[in-house]
């Protein structure tokens, strides 16, 4: 397996307004940064704004849905604002709108425009399944969105329709297309990719870097699908099999380590292809040791790791006249009590539930409710 390099710009992405210019990031009034006591750095946030989706997928949620948070439940945009402003005091460059699907979410356009002008930021990136991506794209880009990762787990109208339990792939591939001519920076395309269903389109995804400038991402699929086809044990393919899958296919060509971000933790370019290639162990959790993210959820709960169970109620507090003290306050208890891996924080969260703490319960059992 090849060794990639970090490249922090192209963590960060170049200035938010993707303009030529270097302007400093720097706070004007910074805080001590976001740090756990794993020596880590916590710089890049992903704010899911909506748990409502206008895709079913398998590896999510049931047909029915979940049962999502009530409208005065979920933060609202001043609110999101406001972690935005105090979590940039304290170092954090990149801001990434998540969700369900943030495009539902009718104020995402200026909630990415107030983001970009928030000192500190430089770079705010999204998240979407693409199907409303179209009639946005525009306003975004002008907005000053730098980076788009648009989600696709087949290339084949028929899966498309069986994984997502809706139509719209000639939607979402003209959604890559239009990011793409629209010179958005960072453009990537993310695939879940499970055994026994796209793993025969690998190859067919990664031919699509041959010309176009984006990164596929293929990530782990993982536990968070509200109880539907993880626990079947039958659609599980590790990182490690799909680089080695990847690795023998372009034997012949052969294939470069590449640059990418943190979370890109194995990631390629084949020689003369204008894009990359990568691999993200979500699930296999090797990525650990370089963890920078913090999530903050449509309902406004710090979660310090994607497999801590143990919520930190942002929003209350917020909404019961908590200072911006207060709000920094809550964000390093969160990440002090951050485990060093996605394995401790999962061994942490079932001893919790066997000694039944009332507060712990696995109340987010779909990716929706926790924002990817
Ligand atoms: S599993 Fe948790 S600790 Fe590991 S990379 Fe993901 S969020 Fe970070």
């Amino acid at each position: 397996m090849l060794n990639k390099s970090l490249d922090l710009d192209k963590a960060y992405g170049e200035p938010a307004n993707g303009s030529s210019s270097i302007v400093s990031h720097r706070h004007p009034n910074p805080l001590p940064p976001l740090q756990d006591r794993h020596g880590r750095t916590f710089d890049y946030v992903r704010i899911a704004v909506i748990e409502q989706c206008n895709l079913r997928c398998t590896y999510c949620m049931p047909e029915e849905g979940v049962k999502f948070k009530e409208k005065d439940m979920v933060l609202r945009s001043e609110e999101i604002i406001k972690v935005v402003e105090v979590l940039a005091r304290m170092g954090v460059r990149k801001v990434r709108f998540t969700g369900g699907e943030p495009l539902v979410r009718n104020d995402i356009v200026d909630l990415v425009a107030q983001s970009v002008q928030t000192p500190g930021v430089k770079a705010v990136h999204m998240t979407t399944n693409g199907l409303l991506f179209p009639k946005y794209a525009r306003d975004l880009r002008e907005a000053g969105l730098f980076g788009v990762n648009i989600s696709l787990d087949s290339l084949t109208e028929e899966k498309f329709e069986q994984i997502t339990r809706r139509p719209g792939l000639d939607k979402v591939l003209e959604s890559i297309d239009l990011a793409v001519e629209l010179g958005f920076p960072r453009v990537k395309i993310n695939v879940v990719l499970m055994r026994g269903f796209n793993e025969d389109e690998l190859i067919d995804f990664c031919e699509i870097t041959k010309d176009k400038p984006v990164t596929v991402r293929f990530i782990e699929f993982m536990p968070f699908d509200a109880h539907q086809i993880w626990e079947t044990g039958q659609h599980f393919a590790s990182a490690a099999d799909l680089c080695g899958q990847i690795e023998k296919n372009y034997s012949d060509t052969g294939i470069n380590a590449a640059s990418g971000t943190r979370t890109e933790h194995h990631i390629y370019q084949v020689p003369g292809y204008a894009g990359k290639i990568a691999v993200i162990p979500a699930f296999t959790r090797s990525l650990c040791g370089n963890c920078s993210r913090i999530r903050v959820t449509a309902d406004g709960s710090i979660m310090n790791c994607l497999y801590s169970e143990v919520p930190y109620q942002l929003k209350d507090l917020m909404r019961n006249g908590g200072s911006d003290d207060d709000i920094v306050g809550l964000f390093r208890k969160a990440f002090d009590d951050k485990h060093k891996d996605g394995f401790e924080s999962k061994k942490a969260a079932s001893v919790a539930a066997k000694i039944n703490v009332s507060d712990i319960s696995r109340s987010r059992s779909s990716m929706t409710q926790i924002g990817g």
